[in-house]
């Protein structure tokens, strides 16, 4: 994967190339990013430009047999280290178990998160871990001398997943490595990875992508029509995996913002009627959507935040919602909003874990009955 591959992130990118053209390659790096923002491309694209024997200022060059290597993940020099789970006679299973599963999903989408990796490993019920048998595995491999003479690159994918004795096994390794061996961890949540691998890396953090990124990320997609990539963007909320997600559902041009008001509307004078209507309507659309819709409903919230209380410029929604929005606002309210924002991450929440969605959403509903109309 080149940098260009990589949506967005100018700025960073930047960094990462400036950094290593000047040497500076930190031998301990954790790329931390939310779902979606594009943390694994982008360490897969930084480890391509350092084993790429003919790298420019901007990206590897993306032609010489290291790039060619690294683009199918299968470069001697850059091995890969991911949660894995116990399966058939694999006991003491490890990374190279799993490659060839791992090469497949991350070429086929290489905004894949945990959930997705876990079904494409088919243990859906049980836990993926880093566990010590990789630890000892990373650091036989680290043994070997580099095949090609560059960077040797270990990158560590979901350090989260790693329970504490793998941890304690690498704690050496990670703090003094080989000369040219980089460790490129790759997280979404900092809080999960054990304390002593954390302090013993360097942040480079992967912000969600911008509503622009993230347009001009959809518009390289084949066929995609304009109108549908703003929506989109929008609803995505910086995360590309939910976007993809979004776009492959029935509905691309559904508009939340629409669905929005109509829900508060029935909220706001607790019209049962319609909102046993809604609630049967958005059980069926699945439940990506269903999350993409709190989600979404938090992002409003925040807007009707700040067009109350702070600028109206830094609104995103724009067109005829924004009116729409305008005149909701002063609903939401500071004695309101902190409940508000509350329930809709507790359905959010309660969705992701198959909660049954009509009674979710009555439930709901009546709680945002009683928010807009305290006084
Ligand atoms: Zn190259």
């Amino acid at each position: 994967m080149q940098f260009a591959d990589v949506i967005g992130h100018t700025e960073l990118k930047t960094r990462l190339l400036t950094t290593a053209s000047e040497g500076r390659v930190s031998h301990a790096q954790l790329f931390l990013g939310p779902e979606g923002s594009g943390a694994l491309p982008m360490a897969l694209a930084y480890a391509q430009y350092l084993v790429c024997s003919q790298p420019s200022a901007f990206d590897s060059c993306g032609t010489c047999s290291s790039c060619v290597k690294s683009a199918k993940l299968v470069h001697p020099d850059i091995s890969y280290s991911f949660p894995v789970a116990p399966k058939e006679k694999l006991s003491q299973p490890k990374s190279v178990d799993f490659i060839t599963q791992f090469r497949l999903a991350v070429q086929q989408q290489p905004y894949l998160n945990y959930h997705d990796w876990v079904q494409a490993l088919e243990i859906e019920n049980k836990q993926g871990l880093i566990n010590i048998h990789e630890a000892r595995n990373i650091i036989q491999r680290l043994s070997l001398k580099s095949v090609e003479g560059s960077f040797r690159v270990i990158l560590l994918w979901y350090p989260e997943k790693m329970n504490v004795e793998a941890a304690n096994c690498l704690l050496k390794i990670l703090e003094e490595p080989e000369e040219k061996t980089v460790f490129l961890l790759v997280a979404e949540n900092d809080e999960s990875i054990p304390l002593t691998i954390l302090s013993r890396t360097q942040l480079v953090k992967v912000n969600r992508l911008s509503d622009t990124d993230m347009f001009n990320g959809l518009s390289r997609l084949t066929d995609i029509d304009p109108k549908v990539a703003r929506s989109v963007a929008l609803r995505a909320n910086g995360n590309y995996r939910l976007a993809l997600h979004l776009l492959e559902e029935e509905d691309p041009d559904a508009d939340d913002a629409l669905l929005f008001l109509e829900w508060m509307r029935a909220c706001l004078k607790l019209n049962v009627v319609k909102l046993q209507q809604m609630s049967e309507q958005m059980a069926a659309i699945g439940r990506e959507r269903q999350k993409a819709f709190f989600e979404f409903s938090l992002s409003i919230v925040r807007e009707c935040l700040m067009i109350n209380y702070g600028d109206e410029r830094l609104v995103r929604i724009e067109g005829k919602d924004k009116d729409n929005f305008i005149r909701f606002a002063p609903f939401i309210q500071q004695r309101n909003a902190e409940a508000f924002i509350r329930e809709l991450n507790n359905a959010h929440y309660h969705v992701e874990r198959n909660a049954n969605f009509k009674i979710l959403f009555m439930d709901l509903s009546f709680r945002i009955f009683h928010l807009l109309n305290a006084k």
